[in-house]
């Protein structure tokens, strides 16, 4: 039998803002993986597939938990009947207020997916009140922005994962924020529009106070130096982050381009995904993109290890400054990703380049 607990953690924690259907990325705690979820290597559709195979294994009870999280898959890859058909089934089982919150705030979303805001509405306002940080700001955000008044949301995040939900409704959303309000006075030449970046899903933990920086390489060999050639890597990475990963996200704050360019990624306001669990604590990442080091097992196009371009060194050492200055980061709080863990990242070049800028500042 599997466990009630168990399934009981798997889809509490969702509800708590960090969706245990795909995996926490940086869980500081030694928290036990919960034993009912799908592995992490899943894409949304395959975890969908997943808990439908489970489904007959479980107690009615459990069931009920488990449609809960089929129809947050659901909403997640956009399939709006589906979600509410899982979430409707869910409310038919025994929930707690908290569960029922969350069903009744998936039927809302869906109909929000279904441009049906009339419908939505109501199912949104009965899930308010249970509903816990972050869902319930986000279902504020969006019955506030349906009524025509647009509040700000403490987060760039809830704006952006909501924007799916107004824009299908086809509300329009309050004036995007200056990308130099959410990203901590940055000046960035590629901003996540501009890269076609996907929204954020809900598996995000929020951002404490930054008081480091790590630094990193993509380790895939980038030569161009196109706006083009830049945004179709990055969201390559964003892609691998996301769907191979189960990040919620890119998982970088930023990257530099091989011509220098400052790129927009994940909101500051949002923990990193960077440099595996605790170390990603108040830690902003910078990834470089380029292979630096020698990977001959990965194929001959990764033997020969590349160098950060001038022009990548230039921008990182003036990101680096900004960052430091905005979040009062002193230069020995700079650090290249080996030091954190046992990695080649970002390479013997880069990790030289780090050692002496700590010493020079
Ligand atoms: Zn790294």
């Amino acid at each position: 039998m599997l466990s009630r607990s168990a399934v009981a953690l798997a889809l509490l924690v969702p509800i708590l803002g960090a969706c245990a259907t795909t995996p926490p990325e940086s869980k500081s705690m030694g928290l036990e993986p919960p034993v009912m979820s799908p592995p992490g290597d899943m894409s949304a559709s395959e975890r969908l597939a997943w808990w439908q195979h489970q489904l007959p294994r479980l107690s009615s009870e459990d069931r009920s938990e488990a449609r809960l999280a089929m129809g947050e898959l659901s909403l997640e890859i956009g399939n709006a009947s589906e979600a509410r058909i899982a979430f409707y089934e869910a409310k038919g089982g025994r929930l707690a207020a908290r569960e029922m919150a969350q069903a009744e705030r998936g039927i809302g979303l869906s109909y929000f997916l279904d441009g049906q805001v009339a419908l939505g509405v109501p199912h949104l306002e009965r899930s308010r009140e249970d509903l816990q940080e972050p869902a319930q700001e986000e279902v504020e955000y969006l019955l506030a922005a349906a009524g025509g008044d647009f509040v700000e949301a403490s987060s760039p995040v809830i704006e952006e994962r909501m924007s799916v939900y107004l824009d299908a409704a086809h509300i329009k959303g309050p004036a995007v924020a200056a990308p130099s309000i959410s990203t901590g006075a940055v000046n960035l030449d590629l901003t996540r529009s501009q890269w076609g970046a996907a929204p954020m899903r809900s598996n995000w933990d929020r951002m404490t106070t930054p008081y480091r920086i790590a630094v990193h390489h993509t380790a895939e060999p980038m030569t161009g130096t196109s706006v083009n050639a830049s945004a179709a890597e990055v969201r390559n990475v964003q892609s691998t982050h996301m769907k191979d990963r189960g990040f919620a996200d890119i998982g970088y704050h930023y990257m530099i381009d091989r011509a220098g360019r400052v790129i927009e990624g994940r909101a500051m306001t949002a923990q990193g995904a960077h440099a595996s669990g605790s170390n990603n604590v108040g830690n902003i990442g910078i990834c470089l993109l380029g292979n630096f080091s020698s990977q001959p097992d990965r194929g001959s196009s990764y033997a020969t290890a590349q160098r950060p371009t001038s022009e990548q060194l230039v921008c990182l050492d003036k990101l680096l400054g900004q960052l430091r200055e905005v979040h009062g980061i002193p230069a020995n709080k700079v650090q290249g990703h080996r030091e954190l863990k046992d990695t080649e990242c970002p390479g013997d070049e880069l990790a030289r380049w780090i050692s002496r800028y700590r010493m020079a500042n």
